[in-house]
């Protein structure tokens, strides 16, 4: 990987913050935009906006073009088998709260089982609360080892007759644990359990296959992958999708609408009432087309290198302790020192210039788990260089002097 030519496609990568170089650490969270990105964005303002779907004229049928050219694109990027099986939300925590609604209303009722994990984000246990409050379903959670690793003998034991879906992250925002995901999907469709992986944190690091991974649902935002802000991806099957009633009412999901009787437009226009970001998915389009151009592959090497490079170096600095040390882990690596609080440790880092995250990052069955109130993460996307590890470094050297 060019690493000079692909930091300066980043713009912000060369700006200051307190006079000093941005060294942006902060990419769990969200990433950096390429130039191509915004430029498509610009472009597609500038040159074609129109409502798609609905109109005869020129420009609705050139936006419109853009828009399922944009859901092929990201089709083709995680080999779903169908465009009916891409669906465009909002992000992460609106399609897992599409299949918590949707799924629920078609699949669940009263003492039916929902299986997530102790390492979920928020939006992975809030949505399937509020349906288990309205279903009376119950949640069952698979713990984590101390290397913060699925336990997979409990997850395994969990799995019966009464589990309806299992709804697991990919990687974890917090501890950056790849999950074994095609044993944990193996073992459930072995006992024909549909599975839901959440893959917020993996699409943007890693190539993602939903046909040779067999999972049911696969859900992504669009922010963490070089896209814009308030866009997602629901990938489902078309099996279940088929059978799901829709989600939100309005234009675009319906094929007729009288007072008596409304019917329900196709796939994948069912699940997708109103207009939708028509110019965010074209600019997504073109961060995964620029994601593909790097390498997925390449990517997800670059990063794996840089996270074993950061876990080493930070090793080095005295009272360090690490929360997730899995064997299979990447890009996410969360950390405490001493007695200095996470707060603090991020407000002086940020001072020289280092964007970190602290707190519990959405995850505070997983801080309760790890007896903490919070941590330091740093995260890594594509731009992130040794030399900047080495400052984060240093960085937490001279804050601990402070202290
Ligand atoms: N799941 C995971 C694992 C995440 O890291 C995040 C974002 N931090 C989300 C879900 C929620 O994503 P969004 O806020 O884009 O919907």
């Amino acid at each position: 990987m060019d690493m000079n030519k692909i930091r300066a496609d980043f713009p912000i990568l060369s700006r200051e913050v307190y006079g000093k170089p941005l060294v942006y650490l902060d990419n769990g969270a969200t990433v950096q935009k390429p130039k191509c990105m915004v430029d498509a964005m610009a472009d597609e303002y500038f040159t074609v906006n129109a409502n798609v779907h609905r109109g005869v004229h020129y420009l609705s049928q050139q936006a419109t073009e853009l828009h399922e050219a944009a859901r092929m694109t990201v089709c083709n990027h995680i080999n779903a088998a169908s465009i009916n099986e891409v669906i465009f939300t909002k992000g992460t925590t609106e399609s897992i709260n599409l299949v918590a609604f949707s799924f629920g209303e078609a699949f669940l009722s009263q003492g039916d089982e929902v299986i997530i994990s102790e390492m979920e984000h928020h939006s992975n246990i809030v949505p399937w609360q509020l349906l288990a409050e309205r279903k009376g379903i119950v949640l069952k959670v698979v713990p984590i080892t101390d290397s913060g690793e699925l336990c997979m003998d409990s997850y395994k034991e969990m799995l019966s007759s009464k589990t309806k879906l299992v709804s697991i992250t990919h990687v974890s925002n917090v501890l950056g644990t790849v999950n074994p995901v095609k044993d944990i999907i193996k073992a459930a469709h072995d006992l024909d359990i549909p599975v839901l992986l959440d893959g917020a944190q993996s699409v943007p690091h890693m190539k993602v296959d939903v046909q040779d991974l067999d999972v049911d649902f696969y859900v992504f935002s669009a922010h963490k992958a070089y896209g814009p802000t308030g866009l997602g991806v629901l990938y489902g099957k078309e099996k279940w999708l088929d059978r799901m009633p829709p989600y939100q009412g309005g234009g675009e999901m319906i094929k007729s609408v009288s007072f008596e009787k409304t019917t329900f437009n196709e796939l994948p226009f069912k699940f997708e009432a109103g207009t939708p970001d028509f110019v965010g998915t074209t600019g997504f389009a073109a961060a995964l087309d620029y994601m593909n151009a790097i390498g997925m592959h390449e990517i997800e090497a670059h990063e794996r290198e840089l996270t074993i490079y950061a876990m080493n170096q930070l090793a080095q600095v005295e009272d360090i302790r690490f929360f997730g040390v899995a064997e299979n882990k990447t890009s996410v690596i969360s950390f405490l020192v001493g007695d200095i609080h996470h707060f603090d440790m991020g407000t002086l880092l940020d001072r020289l210039g280092i964007a970190v995250r602290t707190g519990h990052h959405c995850a505070q069955p997983l801080m309760n788990r790890l007896g903490i109130e919070g941590t330091v993460r740093a995260s890594f996307g594509m731009y992130n260089t040794k030399e900047e590890v080495d400052i984060l470094v240093k960085g937490i050297d001279r804050v601990k002097s402070m202290f």
